[in-house]
């Protein structure tokens, strides 16, 4: 398999709306160089590995679904000029990317407690104390 990605807008739908209507076809190069009969299947917004949760990009390529998205991602970047589909790119890669987990004391009791950095900004204080506070 030679896998590429083929970006295409799908300007129709009322994903537009959502701004979701950039979609994601793998394709197998080995297959033919011409779409749609190199097509493989969609590769998902979010790669799920949990079997009940599967998409068919990550039921094919089981565990190495991250890594191979990650690598169709940042292969179609370097060849991408639209400015859209980079976003759309640059999006996707960070959803592969997950979030560090910040970890901070809490200033009323001092527990050491993950922070959510938009809901405890001005708090900083575990979801304990914040509870007890505006209760
Ligand atoms: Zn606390």
């Amino acid at each position: 398999m030679n896998l590429g990605l083929r970006i295409s807008k799908n300007y129709n739908s009322k994903s537009y709306l959502n701004n979701n209507f950039i979609n994601f076809a793998v394709v197998d190069l080995d297959k033919s160089k011409n779409y749609p009969a190199n097509f493989v299947c969609l590769l998902s917004r979010i790669i799920n590995t949990k079997k009940n949760q599967q998409s068919k990009f990550s039921s094919l390529f089981g565990d190495e679904s991250k890594l191979i998205a990650k690598q169709l991602l940042t292969h179609a970047l370097k060849s991408e000029a639209d400015l859209e589909n980079r976003k759309a790119i640059r999006d996707r890669l960070k959803l592969l990317d997950p979030k560090p987990i910040i970890h901070a004391n809490c200033q009323v009791c001092n527990k050491p407690f993950e922070l959510n950095k938009r809901r405890f900004k001005q708090h900083k204080m575990c979801y304990e104390c914040y509870q007890k506070r505006i209760e």
